[in-house]
């Protein structure tokens, strides 16, 4: 196996990204895109499969951007009450987007490595609408006109 720093570079010409390694704020996730800047933050000392498939799946994230795949859902700066309620509505299919992305493009990394699909996990998925999903519910008060 090539080294963790070999890795990055290569994923990042691949894609034609930039990875930061972070040791963060990052609480429940262990990385993330900031589509428009195109950078991947990712947390540091993961294990070597596991950063891996953490950067492919954010970079699954900037490859919808580019795409204009689940477009609401990355775009990070608007707050408004649509963008919002599209971000609430879509935001887990939008991952497991990311996650099938990661996926079929982890084969062209390590053809022995299987990835896990985090968001078909409850536990993941429980957190995820915790602590990051409802952020657009309570952001805005579309849910309200709903009643
Ligand atoms: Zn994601």
């Amino acid at each position: 196996m090539k080294d963790i720093d070999q890795l990055i570079k290569d994923i990042e010409s691949y894609y034609n990204v930039k990875i930061e390694l972070n040791d963060p704020v990052l609480m429940w996730s262990r990385g993330y895109a900031r589509c428009v800047d195109n950078i991947v933050v990712i947390k540091n000392n993961l294990s070597y499969s596991m950063t891996l498939k953490v950067i492919l799946h954010e970079v699954g994230h900037i490859h919808c951007y580019r795409n204009k795949i689940y477009k609401n859902y990355h775009t990070f700066n608007s707050t408004d009450e649509y963008t919002s309620r599209l971000k609430y509505l879509t935001g887990l299919r939008a991952e497991r987007y990311c996650d099938r992305f990661a996926s079929h493009e982890l084969k062209k990394w390590n053809y022995r490595m299987k990835y896990h699909f985090p968001y078909s996990d409850k536990i993941l998925v429980e957190g995820y609408r915790t602590h990051y999903l409802s952020m657009f519910k309570t952001a805005t008060t579309w849910q309200i006109k709903l009643k």
